[in-house]
């Protein structure tokens, strides 16, 4: 396999980097801090991105993209990420909500959602996880009744990132009751400005606007709102979360953290503890590997043959790369002094990565969950005779 990005690639990433360093102030931790201006910022550079077609590069003209290569967003995403996604929560519409649009939804859908996502203008957020249905997403009890020639909605969301902003949800509920608890699900497109949805925030180390729970009161959907086929949701998630769990380039930041830690250490550097500075090593081999995994799976999307499988190995290995690296920094961190502007900044970017890295494990599907999907093509079914 060919991992190769290609001239285009490079050029893309050149421009990236200047585009960051004239609109991206180089303290910027990310647009959900307790400071407006960050997300004022985030907003401001979706903008900037998209007059130059960049924000969608991968998306057909049509939509709004300039028809870019998947490795021409592969540095997009990489691009961003290392610099603390100074898309805000933008990279949500791009990375999985525009692509499951384009594949699944109708002429109508298509032409009302993808152009204003193109353009930085709307925030989108995800209705999957319940209270009690989160690793087993199937089991969601938010329901869709039959009303008329439309339906109504009513149930409760949690953890649903970015509710408190977004202007439209993505969201799973359950049609009919079927012998397999997958069938009966189907997608809804809805508008968070909806009355009938309530929004409550939940506090957590991430900062403001990541975790809320949602609450939906008889929310009235048409058949226009429903995104594929009645009943045929769980098909639709699938692919979404494969999107979704390589939609992060968590290494990009992982090694740009560790490549500026010598620099932010200085003279501390070489007293370090060897077993450390080792360690610091390994998690920049860790990097090279989740990269690599990351470039497969990008592959094997493109190709239309990606399996959950594939997006679960990659997942466990930048996830682990990411607490691994954090608890690298985080030690090397707690041994510079804070004594200038960069080693505070280092300082804080560290805190900023070790508060994400911990809830890696958890979003998107937890750790064990990728660990159940990988095996199942790993290793070979069950022996129904070694039981006897
Ligand atoms: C930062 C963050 C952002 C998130 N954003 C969103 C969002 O925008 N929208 C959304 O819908 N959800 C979101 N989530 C929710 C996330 O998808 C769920 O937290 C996740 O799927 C786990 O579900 P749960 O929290 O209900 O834990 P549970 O499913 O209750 O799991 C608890 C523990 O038990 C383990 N476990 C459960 N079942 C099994 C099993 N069969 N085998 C082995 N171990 C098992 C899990 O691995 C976990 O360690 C977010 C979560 C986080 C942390």
């Amino acid at each position: 396999m060919d991992f190769t990005m290609g001239e285009a690639a490079a050029t893309l990433r050149g421009e990236l980097r200047r585009l960051i360093a004239a609109e991206v102030p180089a303290d910027f931790l990310g647009a959900f801090t307790d400071d407006p201006a960050d997300l004022a910022l985030a907003q401001r550079f979706c903008g900037v991105l998209s007059e130059r077609g960049l924000l969608c590069a991968a998306w057909p003209e049509e939509f709004g993209g300039r028809g870019a290569s998947v490795w021409e967003q592969t540095v997009v995403r990489e691009e961003m990420w290392a610099r603390h996604e100074p898309r805000g929560a933008q990279y949500m519409g791009v990375n999985w909500v525009g692509p499951t649009i384009m594949r699944h939804g109708t002429a109508e859908q298509r032409r009302k959602h993808l152009p204003p996502i193109a353009r930085g203008e709307v925030i989108w957020c995800q209705g999957f996880s319940e209270p009690d249905a989160g690793s087993d997403l199937a089991s969601l009890r938010t329901s869709a009744r039959r009303d008329g020639d439309g339906w109504r909605i009513s149930g409760q969301k949690i953890w649903t990132s970015y509710a408190t902003m977004a202007q439209w949800c993505f969201l799973l509920a359950r049609t009919s009751r079927e012998a397999r608890k997958q069938q009966g699900l189907t997608v809804f497109l809805l508008p968070m400005s909806d009355p009938a949805i309530e929004v409550r925030p939940i506090r957590a180390m991430l900062g403001p606007h990541h975790l809320n729970e949602v609450f939906l009161d008889g929310v009235r959907a048409t058949e226009a709102d429903v995104l594929g086929e009645v009943g045929g949701g769980w098909a639709v998630v699938q692919e979404v979360l494969a999107f979704e769990r390589v939609g992060i380039a968590r290494y990009a930041r992982c090694e740009r953290l560790l490549h500026d830690a010598p620099g932010a250490a200085g003279e501390v550097w070489d007293e370090l503890p060897p077993a450390l500075r080792a360690r610091w090593t390994r998690a920049l081999v860790h990097c090279r590997r989740a990269r690599l995994l990351a470039y497969q799976v990008v592959s094997l999307q493109d190709a239309g043959r990606v399996t959950p499988a594939d997006a679960a190995a990659y997942r466990i290995a930048v996830t682990r790369l990411d607490q691994e690296s954090a608890a690298v920094l985080a030690e090397i961190a707690h041994s510079i002094p804070p004594n200038t502007p960069a080693r505070n900044h280092f300082r804080a970017a560290v805190a900023d990565h070790w508060r994400y890295a911990n809830a890696a494990t958890v979003a998107s599907g937890s750790i064990e969950i990728q660990q159940t999907l990988l095996s199942r093509t790993l290793l070979p079914p069950p022996d129904p005779r070694a039981a006897a």
